[in-house]
């Protein structure tokens, strides 16, 4: 008989998104007249239909793939030239960023990464990661082994958790400990917080004085409207010495079924060996792709190169527009009730305070069963996450403004 991984033994029993879906079915069978109104701001995914320059761009690679003289088969791992190219022009170099094409990664998203790039990461690295986080960061690092049994509250044992609060807006100062990975999402999932150019070059030079691996997800870049807030970590000085970055297709173009997204891995980036010697992560990244995938298919890194386009960047402009709307509709509603509520300006995402005793899981079930709204419990995030639920703006406008009257009558 094989082995199992026992690392996956330490897991806590609902993952979050599936606890979710559990009580809503259970209520929904219970209560089939309220199941009709159920209104879900829970899961963090898109609802509006793909952008046209990209459905138009797809039709045409898979008809370029049913003719022989435009057929291709394997493509390069590391992801098209054309995609790789459009990525770093137009989210690096036209930013007055220095990334270059090869430091590009193509892959079929940003989750996925997460488990990924473990691959390279020695197994004696010290994590440290916000708390409330998305559960991915945490859960592909115990899986790995790089995290001791669970406790109580549902924290792991040696990992190094950065508490988020409202006292810090939601944003962790260096901790004095040391970490040798640091798991940084901005803007946030869950609490939609945002860092200042300031906030990010601090982690930088706690990257540079601890030698530390910055792992930055940008998968809500997109949703920055104010113009002072940084996208990517490598508009901060010495990050190409201590970042990589996530990115995704998901948030921006609705590429959550498409599935495509990116990592940059700047050749600049050193890790050490066990006997002391300092190597660059790149190769290693580079041969993890082309060992164990071909990447993505070719209509999907069409359909993303598209995105690109001029009329593909008013298309996702307007995707924005939208949830963003919805996100201060939600607000506006959130505060008329009594709420005190965060996030929702930068971000899709609205961190709402609970106003009295209950946990969030009570919560979670209250809004269920009286508004018939599903929201995330923050508990679900972590345990600093107690004490607030999350409201997403992803959504139809017709939902959004439901759920804000609805929220009214809180
Ligand atoms: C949605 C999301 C992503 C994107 O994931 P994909 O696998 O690319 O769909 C990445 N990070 C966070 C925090 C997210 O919420």
């Amino acid at each position: 008989m094989a082995y199992l991984n026992e690392n996956y033994l330490k897991l806590q029993a609902g993952y979050l998104f599936p606890e979710i879906a559990r009580r809503v079915r259970e209520f929904c069978d219970a209560n089939p007249e309220a199941a009709k109104r159920l209104i879900r701001c829970g899961i963090g995914d898109v609802t509006e239909p793909l952008p046209r320059a990209a459905i138009e761009a797809m039709k045409r690679a898979v008809e370029e793939l049913g003719h022989r003289e435009t057929f291709r088969g394997y493509g390069p791992e590391q992801g098209y030239e054309f995609l790789r190219s459009a990525i770093a022009q137009h989210d690096y170099c036209d930013r007055n960023i220095e990334i270059a094409d090869d430091e590009i990664f193509v892959s079929d998203g940003s989750k996925c990464d997460c488990g990924y790039i473990l691959d390279i990461l020695g197994d004696q690295n010290k994590v440290a990661v916000p708390d409330p986080v998305y559960p991915v960061y945490v859960d592909t690092n115990v899986m790995a082994g790089h995290s001791g049994p669970a406790r109580k509250d549902g924290s792991y044992d040696a990992i190094l958790y950065l508490p988020c609060n409202a006292e810090n807006g939601f944003v962790p100062e260096p901790p004095i400990e040391h970490a040798d990975l640091v798991y940084l999402c901005f803007p946030n999932n869950p609490t939609g917080a945002v860092a200042s150019r300031e906030q990010l070059s601090r982690w930088v030079d706690y990257a540079h004085e601890h030698e530390a691996l910055l792992l930055f997800d940008a998968a809500y870049e997109a949703y920055i409207l104010q113009p002072h807030i940084p996208h990517s970590i490598f508009e901060i000085p010495g990050a190409r010495e201590c970042a990589v970055e996530l990115r995704s297709f998901s948030k921006n173009g609705g590429f959550t079924g498409v599935r495509c997204g990116f990592t940059v891995m700047p050749k600049s980036l050193l890790a050490r060996t066990e006997n002391g010697r300092r190597l660059p992560f790149h190769p290693l990244w580079q041969r993890r792709w082309s060992t164990k995938a071909n990447s993505v298919s070719y209509p999907v890194q069409r359909g993303a190169e598209a995105l690109y386009s001029t009329e593909g960047r008013a298309e996702i402009r307007v995707l924005i527009d939208h949830y963003m709307g919805n996100a201060r509709i939600l607000r506006v509603a959130a505060e008329d009730a009594g709420l005190e509520v965060f996030g929702g300006v930068n971000a899709p995402y609205l961190w709402v305070k609970m106003p009295n005793g209950l946990t969030s899981w009570q919560m979670f079930d209250q809004m269920l069963r009286k508004l018939n709204v599903v929201i995330t419990p923050g508990a679900g995030f972590g345990a600093q996450g107690e004490g607030y639920f999350r409201i997403s703006a992803f959504n139809s406008r017709e939902n959004a403004e439901e759920v804000a009257r609805r929220l009214r009558n809180l």
